[in-house]
């Protein structure tokens, strides 16, 4: 009689459901857990929105080599400083009276501070920055190429 009465109760049909789903219910919660994880939580990024790469460090910059000053033109042998270390466009003008070292044989183009290039008639000379000097000249300064 009673346990009639506790079937026909419409709570205890509510508990008694209750209780059959009740070994099911922490599966059903670790499932969520699951679904709430870490790797769930942290989407993966599609190509589109993955962080641009790295852009590797820029190579150094080329270290152009030292170079002579631009040259505008011949020393005049009226200049001053060519006047002071008797500079001639030919070697054979040189005051041999004044300069008893000077060769026949030595001219611009065998002197060790000549910058110009075999064959040119004129090129560079730090003696006379920006301005070039006779491949046939000569000076004071001229020293014996090595
Ligand atoms: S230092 Fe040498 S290259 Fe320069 S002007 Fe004198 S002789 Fe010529």
């Amino acid at each position: 009689m009673r346990a009639f009465a506790v079937e026909q109760d419409p709570a205890m049909s509510s508990r008694r459901r209750f209780i059959q789903l009740m070994p099911a219910a922490p599966l059903a919660g670790a499932a969520l857990l699951v679904g709430c994880s870490d790797k769930a939580a942290t989407p993966t990024p599609r190509p589109s929105q993955a962080p641009p790469p790295v852009a590797a460090p820029a190579a150094p910059a080329p270290v152009a080599p030292p170079t002579m000053p631009a040259t505008t033109g011949l020393v005049s042998p009226s200049d001053l400083q060519a006047r002071t270390l008797g500079y001639v466009p030919l070697t054979g003008q040189a005051d041999a009276s004044k300069y008893t070292s000077h060769a026949a044989t030595q001219f611009c183009s065998n002197c060790a501070l000549y910058a110009g290039r075999r064959g040119e008639a004129s090129g560079p000379c730090p003696i006379f920055p920006g301005r070039r000097v006779s491949a046939q000249g000569w000076c004071s300064r001229w020293a014996k190429r090595a």
